[in-house]
Order: C-alpha cells, then sequence, then structure tokens
C-alpha cells in the first residue's frame, strides 16, 4: 500500500541529494576533522563548508555556527551554557508555556540549580503577548528564549520584536528555530536573535545533527567535557557525514524556499478548508495566517486523538 506521511513536523526522509554528499564520508572521506594530515584537513574543510552553508541561510558569520548532536543538545547548550556563564549578572530566564521539551525541561533543570524562570502565556491562538514579555523582564534577567514556531500549532512569534526588546534591555535572545527552518526566512541580524538553535532531521537531512548559531562575543560554559572540538565549546569527534548533509539541506531548502512553501501553504490551505467544509465541529488551532506553511493542527469536537490516528492507517479494510 502506498503510504502517504503526514508527519513532518516530527521528521523528514533525506533527500537524494543530501545522502549523495553524505556517503564518502562514511567510507573513504573517514578522516578525523582534528588530524593534520589530508584525510583529516578534508574533513575539516567538509565541516566548514556546512558552516558556510549555514551562515549563508541565517545571514550571520561561518564562525558563529556551531555543530551539535541534535537540537535538543543545541537547546541545552544554549541555556545552560548562558545560564552558567552569566549567573554573576543575574538568575532569571524568561520563556513560554508552549516550548518544546528540549527547552521546558532544562528550564526545569535550571530552577533545581537555582535559577528562575518565568513561562509565558500564549493567546488562543499561540501568541506570546509582548507586554507580558516586557513586565516580565526584571534586572537580573539574563536570558530570553522564545521558540520562532510552535511544533504542534505551528504559530510563528513575533520574532523580530522580542529580538528589540532583549536587545534595548541588555538580555540574550535564544530562539528554537527547530521548526522554523526551511520553512520561515530567518535573519539574525535583522531579528536581534543571538542563539539559535536548528536540527538536520526537520529540514529532510539526517538525525543525529544539529547546529546552534552563537554571537560573536558571547561566551558560553560548557556543558560536555572532553576535547577542544567546535572551538571548545562542543566536545566530541564531529559528526562530518552528518554535518555534511545537515549543510546540503539547509542549502538545498533556501534554495527551492519560495517555490516549495507557496505550494505547501496553498496545499495547507485547501486541506484546512476542505476538513471546516466537510466535518461538523471541527477547530483549527494556532493562527490561521501567521503559522508554519506545512502545519495544520485541527481538533475534533468529541473524539479522541488516538482513534482518529489508528483509524487513518486504514483504507477500506487495509492496514499499515
Ligand atoms: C524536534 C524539535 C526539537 C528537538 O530536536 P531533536 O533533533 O529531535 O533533538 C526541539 N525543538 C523543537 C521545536 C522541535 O520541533
Amino acid at each position: 500500500m502506498f503510504v502517504r506521511y503526514f508527519d513532518h513536523a516530527a521528521t523528514t526522509a533525506v533527500k537524494e541529494e543530501v545522502l549523495k554528499e553524505m556517503l564518502p564520508y562514511f567510507s573513504i572521506n573517514y578522516g578525523n576533522a582534528s588530524s593534520i594530515y589530508s584525510l583529516g584537513r578534508q574533513s575539516k574543510r567538509a565541516i566548514d563548508n556546512a558552516r558556510m552553508q549555514v551562515s549563508e541561510v541565517l545571514n550571520c558569520h561561518p564562525r558563529e555556527v556551531y555543530f551539535t548532536g541534535c537540537g535538543s543538545e543545541s537547546d541545552n547548550l544554549a541555556l545552560k551554557g548562558v545560564a552558567f556563564e552569566n549567573l554573576h549578572k543575574g538568575n532569571h530566564i524568561i520563556t513560554t508555556k508552549i516550548e518544546h521539551h528540549a527547552i521546558l525541561n532544562t528550564c526545569k533543570s535550571l530552577e533545581k540549580e537555582g535559577f528562575v524562570v518565568t513561562y509565558l502565556n500564549v493567546d488562543e491562538n499561540g501568541f506570546i503577548n509582548i507586554n507580558e514579555l516586557k513586565s516580565s523582564i526584571t534586572d537580573k534577567t539574563i536570558l530570553i528564549s522564545i521558540m520562532f514556531a510552535n511544533n504542534e500549532i505551528g504559530t510563528i512569534q513575533p520574532i523580530k520584536e522580542i529580538g528589540e526588546i532583549a536587545k534595548l534591555k541588555n538580555i540574550y535572545f535564544h530562539t528554537d528555530a527547530v521548526q522554523a527552518v526551511g520553512n520561515s526566512r530567518i535573519n539574525v541580524q535583522e531579528m536581534g536573535i543571538d542563539l539559535l538553535s536548528m536540527s538536520a532531521h526537520k529540514f529532510y537531512g539526517p538525525k543525529g545533527v544539529g547546529a546552534l548559531y552563537v554571537r560573536d562575543g558571547i561566551d558560553l560554559k560548557k556543558i560536555q567535557d572532553g576535547g577542544h572540538q567546535e572551538k571548545d565549546k562542543r566536545s566530541g569527534t564531529e559528526n562530518v557525514a552528518g554535518i555534511v548533509g545537515l549543510g546540503k539541506a539547509i542549502e538545498l531548502a533556501y534554495k527551492n524556499f519560495d517555490k516549495y512553501n507557496e505550494k505547501l501553504t496553498s496545499l495547507r490551505d485547501y486541506y484546512i478548508s476542505q476538513v471546516e467544509e466537510r466535518i461538523p465541529e471541527v477547530k483549527l488551532n494556532g493562527d490561521r495566517k501567521t503559522r508554519l506553511p506545512g502545519n495544520a493542527n485541527i481538533s475534533f469536537k468529541g473524539i479522541d486523538r488516538r482513534s482518529v490516528i489508528i483509524k487513518l492507517r486504514c483504507k477500506g479494510n487495509m492496514c499499515i
């Protein structure tokens, strides 16, 4: 049976072209990027090339891009790294109630270490309230971490406005952009973003590799001890093939950005309108317009989500 996959917020398949770029780094180009002979230099060059591919999309310098093991690790490094490095300035962090667990549970663990976290509310469409953000800031606030776009309801936050507030108050601004990379235009300069997390497997790259953008001049406390890879911000021999895949995947995502996302947006709106037209008592969650191009989140009154998922596995009496 032909399977139609509708869960790209959970993960995506690796694109052919991405896989092709990666393959040599599992076999012939197996050098350790820290080795100073040619096999190692090749790996280092491949990593530097990926750093450039990421920096071109974000509008930052390649040296501001650090590779990690996943989106969750990028989030941990950003939050714990900034928090522990800036304890002398303050212990207050602002985030939202609708972050991914990579942020929420990191905040919980920071609370156990003595940090104070404010979890902002969101309105019925999933937006934070800018005034609530402003009034939450204290002279102890060191970091604001607000996701670029939500992984369930797809709502895109007013990132530029948040960036302006953070800058005005001299507070670092981190955004978990794991859902946004590939589906939103991102410009860290224009948007005032100081740190940004991404994960390759959400934009047709491989699983097990992520990146963190860290604005020049921001120091992070290391969260994993070991060698001095990634300018001593992230220890561990680099996942060269994965990093090459991340670089190629992000390049491709923005090469075809308008065409791909316009099509996705029109398919999304068609899908939502058809469901609303044909099924009684449905509710679209999130904002109708300011949402990820590929995101539709709908509640069906009186129906448990698990039974919908189980039924959607079948067509007639054929099930997968
Ligand atoms: C998927 C996701 C993560 C976690 O990324 P992993 O690479 O799976 O660790 C973090 N934040 C958001 C918003 C996500 O969608």
